[in-house]
């Protein structure tokens, strides 16, 4: 006991911890976890939770899985890391050609950094120098969407569309077009789906038509905006989105670092709708969640486009001290053997059927607005009235709320703000999948009253 309030302590002294504020912080008792299996996790009393977020977003195949332990464990006794600045090593060639493979036709230049930001900071880099090098200087801008959300570091900022976390730095950040957020359920140009026939993509259009010729390319979440509210697009309109953007001659970058690796109920979200991005974003599951990896595909042109003399300075000047790192290289690799042996997404379409009959039920409750299911994403939207779909306050924290009932019962969940987040490892049981429903169908009720 006199350990853990020493922890406790100290946490309080030193931590500063992400997206918390840091008074509130010092005022509650802080989980600390110590120990993980399976789709759960420890805390140092002894308490089990089920981690429904997968520990944000990140774990695939749940907690302390021994394949991806091993293969962690034979590499660390080989070496943990060498620098990619100059040396090549083993298990990051392995893994390039492993996602090759996967990539839609054409995405085939592997280029390595360490988390989700890095690998959006990487494509939006990649691609402003694309067009320098194509003699098109002036492609000084990008254009990205309402609710989009793609890291934290100021390159992934100014192509941010949240703006509770994006407008403080407003004077810091590059210029960008923002289009309409295809947010069915508030719909920003106030239509209804589908007699809208999307004209959130005729909005985009019109940026596009006007200044293309200031773009570099255009970033997308495909098929579900996660952090911005678990904001799915309705069926049809990345294919539209890929059109415009050949159409208007930009590149396409598809930052799927919340959606790939099954999320979706496919290996990445753009094959629902048989589109090949130019530049492709990956992080978060490709490890299984156990080390942290970035990873930006790129085409053959894209590529080509920076070759030359060593005096030309064509070089893509990027790169970080710990890219293609052989321990997360070896993990993601570990991750995608499982995958194939286990057929994870085979495996995952009864869970998705169940998770989508569940969500179903809920909308009947009271103070559920709408819930949006992309494979095995789900997002709970909770209003006062659900006849004017008034939004409940921000003060009201009902979000918060409902994950306070939740851990409760056992259950870890984060909502963004007025929605509850549904999104545990991809491994979770039917059983645990069926008991963490129930818990989060109770703390609703609970919590609204
Ligand atoms: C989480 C996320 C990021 C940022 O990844 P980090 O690893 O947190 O830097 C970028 N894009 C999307 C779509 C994300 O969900």
């Amino acid at each position: 006991m006199q350990e853990i309030n020493r922890l406790i302590e100290l946490d309080r002294l030193y931590i500063w911890h992400p997206f918390t504020q840091m008074k509130e912080w010092s005022e509650t008792e802080p989980v600390i976890i110590v120990e993980g299996r399976d789709c759960f996790i420890k805390d140092i009393k002894g308490r089990w939770y089920l981690d429904g977020v997968s520990s944000l977003w990140v774990n695939i195949h749940g907690h302390a899985r021994k394949e991806i332990n091993d293969a962690i464990k034979a590499q660390l006794d080989l070496i943990a890391h060498s620098t990619l600045l100059g040396m090549a090593n083993v298990p990051s060639i392995l893994l390039a050609e492993r996602l090759v493979s996967l990539m839609p036709e054409g995405l085939t230049k592997v280029f390595y950094s360490d988390d989700g930001s890095t690998a959006v900071e990487v494509a939006l880099k990649m691609a402003f120098q694309y067009w320098v090098h194509k003699g098109e200087k002036q492609r000084v801008t990008f254009v990205c969407l309402n609710n989009g959300y793609h890291g934290d570091t100021l390159g992934a900022v100014s192509v941010g569309g949240i703006d509770i976390f994006h407008s403080t730095f407003k004077p810091l950040l590059f210029k960008t077009r923002r289009a309409p957020s295809p947010y069915c359920y508030r719909c920003e140009l106030g239509k209804d789906y589908p007699g809208c026939g999307m004209e959130c993509l005729g909005a985009l259009e019109e940026i596009l038509s006007k200044h293309h010729h200031e773009i570099a390319a255009l970033i997308i979440e495909p098929l579900v905006q996660a952090a911005g509210g678990i904001i799915t697009q309705p069926p049809g309109y990345l294919k539209g989105l890929r059109e415009l953007c050949t159409k208007y001659n930009i590149l396409m970058i598809a930052d799927e670092v919340a959606t790939g690796f099954g999320r979706t109920g496919r290996m990445f979200a753009v094959e629902h709708e048989g589109v090949r991005p130019d530049i492709i974003c990956l992080s978060k599951g490709i490890t299984g969640g156990y080390l942290p990896l970035g990873v930006t595909i790129a085409t053959e042109e894209i590529f080509n486009a920076f070759l030359g003399r060593f005096e030309d300075l064509k070089t893509f000047f990027h790169g970080h001290s710990y890219t293609g790192n052989q321990l997360a290289c070896a993990a993601a690799l570990a991750s995608l053997d499982i995958f194939e042996k286990d057929r994870v997404l085979e495996g995952l379409q009864p869970k998705i059927k169940f998770l989508k009959d569940r969500l179903e039920r809920m909308k009947e409750l009271y103070h559920v607005g709408d819930v949006r299911h992309c494979g095995f994403i789900a997002g709970i939207e909770l209003v006062r009235d659900k006849k004017t779909k008034e939004s409940f306050g921000y003060i009201d924290r009902i979000g918060w709320r409902v994950a306070h009932e939740a851990r409760q019962r056992g259950v870890f969940i984060r909502p963004l703000g007025n929605i509850i987040v549904i999104m545990p490892p991809l491994s979770i049981s039917m059983e645990n999948l069926e008991r963490f429903l129930y818990v989060i169908e109770e703390s609703i009720k609970s919590a609204t009253g």
